[in-house]
């Protein structure tokens, strides 16, 4: 055994206690995994805001040469991703501009179809955050708060009205439209753009995100359940997932406590099969059962252990960026020399948003 195994093994094993420990509610440790598997992603995604910060700092004071920029700094760009989609698909050529942001949505669609909202409540920094911040709430008040359905159902169509809005905006954009857009000094720059949007908040703005951040503490979820178009997305793709959580009425004992757990508040106590673009597949509802075979996960007539699914989803997205590198479809083409000359005149008129839909490029 070399050093740096046996300094590891230690590690390794404290890890693998704590994900089988007993936890004292659960049949299985999917909780922990997933848990654990979530916090890692959000730990890529600060690793990637501090070299993009660094990235964009040196850019905006010629320090040459810059550090590297993290292409996964796109996962945030899921506009752009979605008309590199359109584009790619009507051209056959992948943008060289923002071409992880297409890959990364290309795979959280994927997923979707697979294996649920399993993105939102598996990967996305925003997902944790919103369980952070309900389980924040539920310290300070007791509980998280439901909205009447008179104010919630159509609350919850808010995000899907988001989400028509930019899917007919990209709709009406053809090809030659859509290669146009992604070419504007706006979209070279759209990561910049997005980074010094948060860093220097006005307002307006910032009180926006504190808005947020209250309406998160008092419901579970605020953001993804009324307003993410992309969760709305994928929860439409979802429908089409073979995978689902299936309830046996003769196991049940209708404890009530899957339902309570339900960061979605879906009714996976009276349900057989969920099926709702709502269920984000974060298994909780099964890591809480207490009644040996009531819930299972499913994939058609199959049923699919929980790690299964964890490593299918590590190995779709993980195996979709290695692929994305290895065949050049990751690293944007844009060099050092341009991002710095753009970010040192970003808040000229031409890095203004130059229109949606209606944008011919002319
Ligand atoms: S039904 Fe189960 S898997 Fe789906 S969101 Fe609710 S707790 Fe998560
Ligand atoms: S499925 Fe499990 S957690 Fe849900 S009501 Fe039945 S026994 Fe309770």
């Amino acid at each position: 055994m070399n050093v740096a195994s046996s300094l590891a093994a230690p590690h390794l094993h404290r890890l693998r206690s704590w994900l089988l420990q007993p936890t004292g509610r659960k049949a299985h440790r999917s909780w922990r995994l997933r848990n654990l598997i979530h916090t890692a992603f959000l730990g890529v995604s600060v690793v990637i805001g501090v070299m993009f910060y660094r990235f964009v700092r040196a850019a905006a004071t010629g320090s040459f040469p810059l550090p590297d920029r993290p292409a996964g700094v796109e996962s945030f760009l899921p506009i752009s991703g979605a008309m590199g989609l359109k584009h790619w698909w009507l051209t056959g050529t992948l943008n060289d501009i923002h071409p992880a942001a297409t890959i990364i949505f290309v795979l959280a669609l994927v997923l979707a179809l697979l294996l649920r909202k399993s993105f939102c409540s598996w990967i996305c920094s925003v997902g944790w955050l919103s369980e952070k911040l309900a389980a924040v709430g539920r310290r300070l008040f007791g509980r998280n708060f439901r909205l009447h359905p008179w104010a919630d159902i159509p609350l919850r169509g808010l995000k899907y009205f988001v989400l028509g809005f930019f899917a007919v905006e990209i709709w009406r954009m053809n090809a030659v439209a859509l290669g146009a857009f992604l070419n504007t000094p706006y979209n070279r720059v759209a990561d910049v753009k997005l980074g010094l949007f948060f860093a220097n908040l006005g307002g307006v703005g910032l009180g926006i995100v504190v808005g947020l951040v209250v309406a998160s503490l008092l419901v579970q979820g605020a953001w993804c359940r009324y307003l993410c178009p992309y969760g709305a997305l994928l929860g439409l793709f979802s429908r089409l997932s073979p995978v689902r959580i299936r309830r046996d009425p003769v196991s049940c004992t209708n404890c009530g406590l899957c339902d309570r757990v339900c960061m979605s508040r879906l009714p996976v106590s009276t349900s057989i099969d969920m099926r709702d673009a709502e269920c984000t597949g974060c298994l909780d509802c099964l890591a809480v059962c207490p009644a040996q075979e009531a819930l299972t996960l499913r994939a058609g007539p199959k049923r699919v252990p929980v790690w299964t699914f964890a490593l299918l989803l590590l190995a779709i997205y993980l195996g979709g960026y290695v692929t994305a590198r290895g065949l050049g479809l990751w690293d944007t083409a844009i060099g050092d020399l341009e991002y710095a000359a753009r970010i040192q005149n970003i808040h000229g008129p031409e890095y203004g948003h130059p229109g949606g839909g209606g944008y011919r490029g002319d």
